[in-house]
């Protein structure tokens, strides 16, 4: 497999890194520690037509491939230094997404041109505050039939965006009698719908600029032409979903550890100890080193599964493969660029703490590092 990119995609990739130094890095430091979401930087990338690459055009997208869409996000993850704000944009591209494989005509005009333009905010609620790793086995949440719709009822926690949505992807059992893979169903949730309770957003060591809480539903009723796809649906849309997120996150982690390799290489070559630059201190220079392994295995890896996706084949492998070790890689990196950077890196001004913080939780969200390990031997036949 060949990962060449065309010349459009190189035009965009460096149009994009262009847009996010010049528009969209202000006010980072005091967004990110007031924990606020920066919703003109968020409408900027909106009128970019970020959000809106991967859809069709009739529905106000771009009609672009999902490579493409990749490049992009990781171009944004290597010049937009809020990655709060870019998973803020990965969530809705991915509610995007959802809608468009499993919406019907009328859910698609309804949603996707407001979800380009970025006017109505999206998120996609799945973790309970019981549920996490096994969120489909163990959920709680119920949503049940009613003469003319849905009632809806639990929590939801760790919701991206959800503090602010105007739109919410809700996953509910329907059916807790069947198997788990056959009674959970899949709801489009709007916030004027009565009994939706948006929390306030969790206070967090990373990504403070993302909105982040947790979803109450006391009896939230939806009518029926909120049910996205089939009844029953639910884990085959949230399957099909994880193989997309775990190919589209990883973009951005992998354009973030670029930027940071290159910021510590270039520190490495500035700064001097005993009498030369510390890059010519082995051990300083193996740290370089493993972050150039990561990032060009990584890319591999993560161009493999884009491209799958973009032929319409399978990828879990390879997207489970991407985002254990794109995110894994990124941790270590930034935890070795702080090192690398001596005390400045552990000074705020030099701006590597908050992508360390950041990074965390690059290995928690869509799946943990062990679930992935989980998936990956799963898939290997273990
Ligand atoms: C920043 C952020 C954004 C998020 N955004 C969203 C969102 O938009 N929508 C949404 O629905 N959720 C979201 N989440 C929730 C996220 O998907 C869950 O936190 C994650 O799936 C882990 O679930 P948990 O926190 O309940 O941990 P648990 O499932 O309780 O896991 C705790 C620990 O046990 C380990 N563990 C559990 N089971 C196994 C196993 N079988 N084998 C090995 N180890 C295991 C885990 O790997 C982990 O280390 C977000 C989380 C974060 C941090």
């Amino acid at each position: 497999m060949e990962f060449v990119l065309s010349e459009e995609q190189v035009d965009l990739r460096d149009a994009i890194i262009r847009f996010a130094r010049q528009e969209i890095n202000h006010d980072l430091s005091t967004h990110d520690s007031e924990g606020t979401f920066p919703f003109d930087s968020w409408q900027k990338c909106a009128d970019m037509q970020i959000i809106a690459l991967l859809l069709p055009e009739e529905y106000g997208g771009c009609g672009s491939d999902f490579l493409t869409t990749v490049v992009v996000m990781q171009a944004l993850g290597y010049s937009c230094k809020d990655a709060g704000l870019v998973h803020a944009l990965a969530t809705q591209i991915l509610c995007g997404l959802q809608i468009h494989l499993f919406g019907t005509p009328e859910q698609k005009q309804r949603y996707l041109p407001a979800l380009c333009r970025g006017e109505k905010i999206f998120a996609q609620a799945i973790t309970e505050p019981g549920a996490g790793s096994d969120a489909i086995g163990a959920m709680r949440t119920r949503a049940e039939q009613t003469a003319d719709g849905f009632v809806l009822n639990g929590s939801k926690m760790f919701i991206s965006n959800g503090p602010i949505a105007d739109v919410v992807i809700v996953f509910a059992l329907t059916d807790p009698d069947v198997s788990r893979l056959g009674g959970v169903s899949c709801f489009m949730v709007e916030k004027e719908n009565a009994g939706l309770e948006r929390c306030r957003s969790i206070e967090k060591m990373g990504l403070c600029t993302l909105q982040n809480g947790e979803l109450v539903f006391d009896d939230c009723h939806v009518p029926n032409s909120a049910l996205l796809g089939r009844k029953g649906q639910g884990a085959i849309i949230f399957n099909e979903s994880m193989e997309w997120e775990r190919s589209l996150l990883p973009a951005a982690h992998l354009g973030t550890l670029e930027r940071v390799l290159e910021t510590s290489v270039a520190y490495a070559k500035k700064r001097a100890a005993f009498g030369k630059s510390i890059g010519k201190h082995q051990s300083v220079a193996n740290k370089l080193v493993d972050m150039k392994v990561a990032f060009e295995l990584g890319r591999l890896i993560l161009y493999k599964a884009a491209t799958l996706k973009t032929q319409g084949k399978r990828a879990a492998m390879e997207a489970s493969i991407a985002k254990l070790f794109i995110s894994e890689g990124l941790k270590q990196s930034c935890l070795d660029a702080v090192q690398v950077h001596g005390g400045y890196g552990f000074a705020k001004e030099y701006e590597i703490e908050r992508d360390l913080r950041d990074s965390v939780a690059a290995t928690i969200y869509s799946g943990t590092s062990e679930m992935q390990q989980a998936i990956i031997s799963r898939l290997m036949g273990l």
